[in-house]
C-alpha cells in the first residue's frame, strides 16, 4: 500500500525562490495522478522533494503511512524516470537494467528473472545485449523504464519522461504508459508541460502555477469546463 500524503508542504530554495507553497494533495494508492502546469511552476520541484532528492523546508510528506521527511531516496520505496533517461553509456541494456539490483545484493538468479520480466512487458528482450547508443530515442526511454521497473517499486515518479521524444512516438508511448500503469498497478505520478499529454493519462490532474496549487480534478472537468 502506498498511497501519498502531502500536507503543507513548502520549499523555498536558499537563495530565498519560494517555489512550492502550501501543496496539500492526497495521492490514492494505485491511482495515476498527473502534475501539469507552465515551465517554472514548481512540478519538478514537488516530484524531486517526494523523490526525497530535494529537501522539504516545512511540511509533511506520507508515503502510505510513513512519515519520510527524513527518510533517504533509497529508502523511499520510490523509482523516478527521467527525460534524458540518464543510461550508463558503457553498460549493456541487461547491465543497465541490473545495475540498482546488484547494488542491493539481489541474487543473480533473481536479477535475472526481474529484468527478463521488465524486458518482456516493455518489448524490449532482443535489445538486452546492446548499448545505449545503438537504441533509438523509443528504445532508450524503455530501458529507463525497464530500469525503474526491475526495482518494483511502489510509486513511479516520471518527469517529463517523453519530452526528448518526437512527436508520434510520444503518442505511441503515452499509450504504452498508461498500460504499464495498468499492469503495475501501482501509484504513478506523472510531471508534464503539456496539456494533451496530462488529458490522455492519468486519472486526475493536479494543476499548478507559480508554486500554488490551483485545481485537482478529473481531466473532463479540467478541459471540458475551465
Ligand atoms: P517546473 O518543473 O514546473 O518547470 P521547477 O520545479 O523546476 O518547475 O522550478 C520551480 C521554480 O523554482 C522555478 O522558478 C525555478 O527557476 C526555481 N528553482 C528550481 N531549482 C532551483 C534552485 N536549485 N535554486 C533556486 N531556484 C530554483
Ligand atoms: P538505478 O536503480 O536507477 O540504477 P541506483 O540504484 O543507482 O539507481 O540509485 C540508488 C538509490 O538512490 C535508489 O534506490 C534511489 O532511491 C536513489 N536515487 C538515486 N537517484 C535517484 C533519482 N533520480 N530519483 C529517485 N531516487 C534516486
Amino acid at each position: 500500500m502506498a498511497g501519498l500524503s502531502l500536507r503543507n508542504i513548502e520549499k523555498i530554495y536558499p537563495n530565498g525562490y519560494h517555489a512550492v507553497k502550501n501543496l496539500n494533495l492526497e495521492i490514492e494508492d494505485k491511482e495515476f495522478i498527473v502534475l501539469v502546469g507552465p515551465s517554472g511552476c514548481g512540478k519538478s520541484t514537488t516530484l524531486r522533494m517526494i523523490a526525497g532528492l530535494e529537501e522539504i523546508s516545512s511540511g509533511e510528506l506520507y508515503i502510505g503511512d510513513r512519515l519520510v521527511n527524513d527518510i533517504p531516496p533509497k529508502d523511499r520505496d520510490i523509482a523516478m524516470v527521467f527525460q534524458n533517461y540518464a543510461l550508463y553509456p558503457h553498460m549493456t541494456v541487461f547491465d543497465n537494467m541490473a545495475f540498482g539490483l546488484k547494488l542491493r545484493k539481489k541474487s543473480k538468479d533473481e536479477i535475472k528473472r526481474r529484468v527478463h520480466e521488465a524486458a518482456k512487458i516493455l518489448d524490449i528482450e532482443h535489445l538486452l545485449d546492446r548499448k545505449p547508443k545503438q537504441l533509438s530515442g523509443g528504445q532508450r526511454q524503455r530501458v529507463a523504464l525497464g530500469r525503474a521497473i526491475v526495482r518494483e517499486p511502489k510509486v513511479f515518479l516520471m518527469d517529463e519522461p517523453l519530452s526528448n521524444l518526437d512527436a508520434k512516438l510520444r503518442v505511441q508511448m503515452r499509450a504504452e504508459i498508461n498500460k504499464l500503469h495498468n499492469r503495475l498497478q501501482t501509484t504513478f505520478i506523472y510531471v508534464t508541460h503539456d496539456q494533451t499529454e496530462a488529458m490522455t493519462m492519468g486519472t486526475r490532474i493536479v494543476v499548478m502555477k507559480d508554486g500554488i496549487v490551483q485545481q485537482v480534478a478529473d481531466p473532463q472537468t479540467i478541459y471540458n469546463h475551465p
